[in-house]
C-alpha cells in the first residue's frame, strides 16, 4: 500500500502528540514531534545565554543555528521517541516550564522556522510519517493526504498538561499552566510567520470529551478512509 503523510496541527496541549504517536505505532509509520524541535532550539538558546532579561536576542540565536543538530531516537525499552540536541538526550529538559515559557518567542523567528521546516520536509520525503505541530498542514506539508486540526477547551487542556507535569514531579499550579497555554496560543496564532491556522481542507476535531482510545479509533478510521480512497 502506498504510504501517505499525516499532518496534525492544533492548539497547545490538546493531545496532538499522543494521538499522532498512537496512530504511528498502529500503522507502522514514523512519528515526528515538530514542537520538540522548536523546544530544543529554545533550550540551546537558553544554554547559550540568548535571552537577556527574559528577552530573546534574535541575532545571537541566529548565529547559533549552524551549531544546532536535532534528531530523534527510539528508546529501545519504552519504544518512545527521544529528542536529541547535539548528541544529548534532551527529552525531559525540553518539557520544562522554563522552555515552555520561552518557546513561542523562538518559534516566531523566521530564520528559525526556515531552518526547522527544511529538516521536517526532508524527514517526510519518503512519506510514511505522522507529524504534529502548528504549521504542518499549512506550510510543512500542504499536500499531505490527511490533515487534522485538533482542539479542546482551554480548561481541559490545562488539566491534561498539569497532570502530565505532576507525573514528572514538576509541581506548577493549574493557573500557571493555563496562563502559559493561553499565552502560547495567542502568540502562536497571531505571529507574522506561519501562524497557527486551520487549513481549509483539514478535518477539525474537538477532543475535550473523548478518551485517548476514542481519539485513536477516530483517527484510524480517517486514515483507513484516506488510504482506501487513495490506493
Ligand atoms: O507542540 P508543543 O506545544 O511542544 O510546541 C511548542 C511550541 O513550538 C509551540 O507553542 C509553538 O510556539 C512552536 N511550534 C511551532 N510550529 C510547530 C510546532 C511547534 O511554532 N510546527
Amino acid at each position: 500500500m502506498q504510504k501517505i503523510i499525516i499532518a496534525i496541527d492544533g492548539h497547545s496541549s490538546c493531545g496532538k502528540s499522543t494521538m499522532a504517536k498512537d496512530l504511528a505505532k498502529e500503522i507502522g509509520y514514523k512519528y515526528i514531534d515538530s514542537g520538540a524541535m522548536y523546544r530544543a532550539v529554545t533550550l540551546y538558546g537558553l544554554q547559550k545565554s540568548c535571552f537577556i532579561n527574559n528577552k530573546l536576542d534574535v541575532e545571537a540565536l541566529e548565529k547559533e543555528l549552524p551549531n544546532i543538530d536535532i534528531y530523534f531516537e527510539i528508546d529501545p525499552v519504552s519504544g518512545s521517541s527521544q529528542t536529541h540536541l547535539n548528541g544529548e538526550n534532551v527529552e525531559q529538559s525540553i518539557r520544562r516550564m522554563e522552555v515552555a515559557s520561552k518557546v513561542s518567542f523562538v518559534s516566531e523567528v523566521a530564520s528559525v522556522r526556515k531552518f526547522l521546516v527544511a529538516q521536517q520536509q526532508a524527514m517526510g520525503a519518503k512519506k510514511g510519517i505522522v507529524m504534529d505541530g502548528r504549521d504542518i498542514c499549512t506550510v510543512v506539508f500542504p499536500e499531505a493526504a490527511l490533515k487534522i486540526f485538533l482542539t479542546a477547551r482551554p480548561e481541559v487542556r490545562a488539566q491534561r498538561r498539569f497532570d502530565e507535569l505532576k507525573a514528572k514531579q514538576q509541581y506548577i499550579s493549574l493557573a500557571e499552566v493555563l496562563d502559559n497555554l493561553n499565552q502560547r496560543d495567542l502568540i502562536d496564532s497571531t505571529r507574522k510567520e506561519s501562524p497557527l491556522r486551520c487549513a481549509p481542507d483539514a478535518i477539525v476535531l474537538d477532543n475535550s470529551d473523548m478518551s485517548i482510545e476514542q481519539q485513536k479509533q477516530w483517527l484510524l478510521k480517517k486514515f483507513k478512509e484516506k488510504t482506501i480512497f487513495n490506493n
